[in-house]
């Protein structure tokens, strides 16, 4: 069973015209959901830059385990 690995949106959750602010192409481990957003898929490196930085994250974080470590 293999799961397409989604990729890493962090540390901004560059969506429309904030989607510059995302460089990130490792693969997503965590998922932080975030109000009246999609959830925010990230790496274990932007987990934390991304609590802090990105739009709509909810407080406190609720973070779901999506990938492998
Ligand atoms: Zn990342």
């Amino acid at each position: 069973m293999s799961v397409h690995p989604a990729l890493c949106r962090g540390p901004y959750g560059g969506e429309g015209d904030r989607a510059d602010g995302t460089h990130c192409s490792d693969p997503a481990v965590f998922e932080i959901a975030r109000y009246a957003r999609p959830p925010l898929r990230v790496c274990p490196v932007h987990l934390g830059p991304a609590l802090l930085m990105a739009s709509g994250v909810l407080w406190p974080p609720e973070i779901t385990l999506i990938g492998r470590l």
